[in-house]
């Protein structure tokens, strides 16, 4: 199984994504968390990379793309992954299409979790009071909202178009989302 999973800041795209690649059994590979583990252990990526996504900004295509591409290619990979949070911008997406297209690798189901804007920035707020990431202050949030919509939330197209996209909507708690994706990836999946 060959999948993505995108949505905006704060919907639920993490939680989301590790329930959904247990399920399948293959690894979730979050970019995000790539360099949030770069940045705490202060790497030479990470440092390049902090003020970008402390500014709630995008890395650039070619840092992310390597970054990717190179933990694509570990053996874990080779039955399958989970991507979250790649490819965000039209750029990685035409990098990812032809990554898979050497390798005779299609994409299976690209999961789209959709939740109101609105309830969004309550929720990236109340992250910040447990986790504390750097990025979910307000100020940034909505740039990243600024940045989902202006690069991100258009790439669902290229995936429709494809007949990839199984759009999920993440309103709920989290075990009805959970559910709700099951039963629809399952029937992509089998159709
Ligand atoms: P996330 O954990 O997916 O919300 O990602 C946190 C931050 O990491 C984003 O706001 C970006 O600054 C950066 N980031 C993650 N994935 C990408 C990507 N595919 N392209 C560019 N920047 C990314």
């Amino acid at each position: 199984m060959k999948l993505l999973i995108m949505g905006a800041p704060g919907a639920g795209k993490g939680t989301q994504a590790t329930a959904l690649a247990e399920r399948y059994g293959v690894p979730a590979i979050s970019t995000g968390d790539i360099f949030r583990y770069n940045i705490k252990n202060q790497t030479p990526l990470g440092v390049k990379v902090k003020a970008i996504i402390d500014a709630g900004e995008y890395v650039p295509d070619d840092v992310t793309e390597e970054i990717v591409a190179s933990r694509l290619a570990e053996p874990d990979c080779e039955q399958g992954f989970l991507l979250d949070g790649f490819p965000r911008t039209m750029h990685q997406v035409h990098f990812l299409d032809r990554y898979l297209a050497e390798r005779s690798a299609p994409l299976d189901a690209v999961v789209s979790l959709m939740v109101q804007p609105e309830a969004l920035v309550q929720r990236l707020l109340a992250r910040a009071e447990i986790e504390g990431r750097a990025d979910d202050n307000e100020d940034t949030i909505r740039r990243r909202m600024e940045v989902y919509a202006g690069q991100t939330a258009p790439l669902l197209f290229h995936y429709e178009n494809k007949g990839l996209l199984v759009d999920v909507d993440g309103t709920g708690t989290v075990d009805e989302v959970r559910q709700r994706m099951f039963d629809l990836v399952d029937a992509h999946v089998k159709a």
